[in-house]
This record gives C-alpha cells, structure tokens and sequence, in this order.
C-alpha cells in the first residue's frame, strides 16, 4: 500500500463517480494496492432500478472490450452483447438496405446495457480489496487547498478529506467546479441545436420486430433516428432532432401523422408511440473540451497539495454519434493505469504523462463523432457515399491491412484516435482511385498499386 509521507504517493485517494469510468478505475487502482473511496451521487443500483433518462444501452466496440478485458469482464460483456455487424438504412418510402461495418462482414459493434454493465463493473470493484463505495454521497464542494470535500447525503452534509480526486463525475463534474474559474483553466461546451429522445420497439410475438443484427438508422437529412437491439428483443430507438422539430409536435395526432409521414415503418411496430413521446425527456447533446485535466491546490501548513485530475466524460464529453464516449472513458483508465506502472507509481509524473497522452486522442474523436453525425442523418443515404463506402470495401478487400476505413479504425483498432485523421487523408487518394477503378478503369487500379508501394517505402 501506499505509504505516508512521499508526496508522489497519495495516501487518500477518492474517486468521484461510481459510474463506468469510475468503477473501472477504482478496480485498477486497487489492484495496484492503493486504497481508494468512491463516492456516487446514486443510491446503490444493487438495491435500487436504474435511473431513466440517458441511453439504455450503449455500442460497445474494440477499445471498450480491450478495457474490460483488463479486469476479467470482457467475456462476460460479449456473452451478454448483441452483436450489429452493420447498419440498416431505412428510407423514407419504408425501404430497407443493409450496410456491413467491414469488407468482411464479420467485424460487429456490441450493444450492451448501460445499467448491467455499470452493474457488472461495480461488482468487480467493490470486491476489490482496497476499494471503497459511498453511496447516496453528491459532492457539492472540493477545496484543492485544504484537501476537502463536501458531500449532500440523506443524513445531511458529510465531510471527507482526500490528497488525490480523480474526477469521473460526469460531463456536467461538480469535482471540476473547482478549478473553472482558475486562471490558466480553458473550458468550453458547445450544444448541438438537436436534442434527443428515446422511444420503443417492444418484441412482437415473442421476437425482434428488426433485425437485430443490425444498428437501424433513418436518415432523414437535418435528422434522424437510430435503434439498437436489447436482450428482452425489444429496440431502444433514439430520435436526434432539433428543438424546434421536437416542440412541433404536441398532440397524439400531430406525433401520429409526422412518424406515418417521416417513419412509415415504424408506426405499426411501436405501440406506445404517442406515450413514450410525450412521457419521456428530452436530452441536450454537447461536446466538453476541458485544459488542463490535472491540478494542484496551494498546499497548507506542512501538508502536501491536494490534485485533481478530470477523467472520463469530465474531461471531454462527446456526442454520441461514433458510439465512442464510454469506450473513450475506458481508455482513459487504462492510460492513467499504464503510466503509473511505467512511472513506478510516481504519482505526478504519471498524471502529467496521461494528459499529455490523452488530450490530442480526445480531440480527435470528438471531431469524428461530430461529423459522424452528418454521415449518419443525411451522407448515408446519398449515392455518391455509398459509391465511396463501396470503394472502401474494395480496397479493404485488395489491400488488407493497408487500407482500412475510418470506421473500422474507430470501432475495430485501438489505433490512438488521433493518428486516424492522417492516415485517413493519405487514404483519400487510394479511394478516389479505386472509384475510378471500380468504374472500369483499369489505369486506375494500376496507379492504386504504384501508389501503395510507394507508401509503403516511406
Ligand atoms: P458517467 O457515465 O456520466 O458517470 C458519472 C457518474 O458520476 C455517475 O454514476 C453519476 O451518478 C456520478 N455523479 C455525477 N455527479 C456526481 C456528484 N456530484 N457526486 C457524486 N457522484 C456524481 N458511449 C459509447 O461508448 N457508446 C455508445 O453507444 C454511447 N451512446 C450514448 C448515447 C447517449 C444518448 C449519450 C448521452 C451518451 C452515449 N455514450 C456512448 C457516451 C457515454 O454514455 C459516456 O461517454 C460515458 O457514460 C462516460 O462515462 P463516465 O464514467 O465518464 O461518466
């Protein structure tokens, strides 16, 4: 265990956040035999339903399942997962086509429950020796100066000292309050104009009224809707439309005619249609960008200051579109985790080593994940990208290996995100010409050949 008195080494480790970055990194933490007190906001999910409101399940992919393998839960996730090897397309005339994710067909993104899996996750963690959790504990106050933390309990407010605070509140952290008006401290949130909401497919006699092989999108230019299969065979479907789309439609008839018009498909397979519109809540889609992720208060009397560090969705919160923000948190916790054991457990060295890793990859996918989202609604249905997907395919096929689309980079490598970008721009050429090359013209695949030799030499 830690020991008292060497400043790299904090003695009282508190993690804000029970939630799924919370709970991974708790875990790890406790196998590298540090003691650590969780604090959640939420009564224990073990005793009490999950809460309503954000999504029900999430889109699991290779960065999320190589961090749950870390702590013995992949399987246990894939063997509760369904499988979507790639999208359905819904047109607006009730027509269907299906998309694979990879050349191959075979690569699949997973849909998990977001409650099992915080589930799971917290089993692991409390029993690990070491590891803590409080809950029914909302932190409203962190002085980084004196170390202490103010928490709103049932039984009033409790109090809590800590040398190291590893923010995973959340996008909206009340642990990064702290530092917000701190010179030096840059952060920014930009909301989309579309908000969201969830409505259901249940099973229709027994079975999936979709495929559930498949992640459903309508792409309906300025929005759309998505669903994604749960265990119970029903579909958890998301509607991504602005504000002003949502407050259009008030009565049952309005709601009616608008998804007999925009979701023909759709109308006869949800029967709670009117209610779920009208009952359940509107979210707001933002994107968090935070700098620095770690800091220091002054420390007082002879005692070491106290740190902060922001991880997870504290630090950079996404929209959801590439289905990357969880497995993105994930990856957070294995970089803090790898740098301590590259460090030897130097605390600040490891801390400055993870924000200087994780930043630029952030930044990345939170770019992607915004323009996933005119993929999605609105490029997905156009000719010209599915000539391109095509044309990808193609080259994948050709190429295996050299060339790999941005979507299989994202869902199917641990490839640092920010590396996708650049290798994303040296493709482009490749794709222009295998277009051509698809189109008949042969000069063109020669060219695609001499091209990738070349690239290789580099
Ligand atoms: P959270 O999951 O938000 O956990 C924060 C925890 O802190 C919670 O348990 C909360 O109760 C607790 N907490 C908050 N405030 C306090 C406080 N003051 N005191 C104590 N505890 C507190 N990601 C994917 O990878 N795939 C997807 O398909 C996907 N789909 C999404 C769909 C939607 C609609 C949305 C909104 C997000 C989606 N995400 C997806 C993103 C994903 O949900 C987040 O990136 C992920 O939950 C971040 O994990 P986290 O642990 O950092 O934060």
């Amino acid at each position: 265990r830690a020991h008292a008195g060497d400043p790299r080494e904090p003695r009282r480790v508190v993690i804000i956040g029970a939630g799924l970055a919370g709970c991974l990194l708790a875990t790890l933490l406790g196998r590298r035999g540090l003691d650590v007190v969780v604090y959640e906001r939420r009564e224990d999910p073990r005793a009490a339903p999950p809460e309503r409101g954000r999504s029900i399940n999430l889109a699991i992919s290779a960065r999320g399942l190589a961090a749950l393998d870390q702590v013995g839960l992949r399987e246990q996730a894939l063997s509760r997962a369904l499988p979507m090897h790639g999208r359905m397309v819904h047109d607006q005339a009730g027509g269907r086509s299906f998309r694979p994710y990879s050349a191959d067909g075979r690569r699949a993104i997973n849909s998990i429950s977001r409650a099992e899996l915080n589930l799971a996750l917290l089993d692991v963690a409390a029993k690990t020796p070491g590891v803590n959790v409080s809950f029914g504990c909302r932190l409203t106050q962190l002085d980084l100066d004196t170390g202490e933390l103010r928490f709103d309990t049932d039984e009033g407010p409790r109090l809590a000292r800590a040398d190291l605070v590893l923010a995973c509140d959340g996008a909206f952290s009340a642990a990064r309050r702290a530092v917000t008006f701190r010179p030096g401290f840059t952060f920014g949130q930009d909301y989309l104009d579309h908000r969201y909401k969830e409505l259901t497919i249940p099973a229709r006699d027994g079975e999936f009224a979709l495929d559930p092989d498949a992640l459903h999108i309508w792409p309906r230019g300025e929005s759309m809707m998505i669903a994604l299969p749960n265990l119970d065979r029903s579909f958890t479907c998301t509607l991504f439309w602005t504000a002003e789309q949502f407050a259009a439609l008030r009565t049952p008839a309005q709601i009616v005619d608008h998804f007999r018009a925009h979701y023909p498909d759709v109308v006869g397979l949800a029967p709670d249609l009117v209610e779920d519109y009208q009952r359940n809540p509107l979210g707001s889609l933002a994107t968090i960008r935070a700098w620095p992720w770690v800091h220091s208060g002054t420390s007082v009397g002879a005692g070491v200051a106290t740190t902060l560090a922001l991880v997870g969705d504290a630090a950079h919160a996404i929209v959801p579109f590439f289905g990357q923000g969880a497995n993105c948190a994930f990856e957070d916790c294995v970089e803090i985790d790898r740098c301590l054991a590259e460090s030897g457990d130097d605390w600040p060295a490891a801390l400055a080593a993870y924000e200087r890793r994780r930043k630029a990859n952030c930044d990345a996918i939170a770019e992607m994940a915004l323009d996933n989202f005119v993929e999605m609604r609105d490029r997905v249905s156009s000719k010209v990208f599915q000539a391109k997907v095509a044309a990808e395919h193609w080259l994948e096929r050709r190429l295996p290996g050299r060339f790999v689309s941005r979507y299989e980079l994202v869902s199917f490598t641990t490839m640092p995100y920010a590396e996708i970008p650049d290798r994303m721009r040296r493709q482009t050429r490749l794709t222009a010409l295998a277009a051509a090359g698809i189109a008949g013209l042969g000069a063109g695949v020669l060219r695609v050949g001499a091209l990738t030799s070349r690239g290789r030499r580099r």
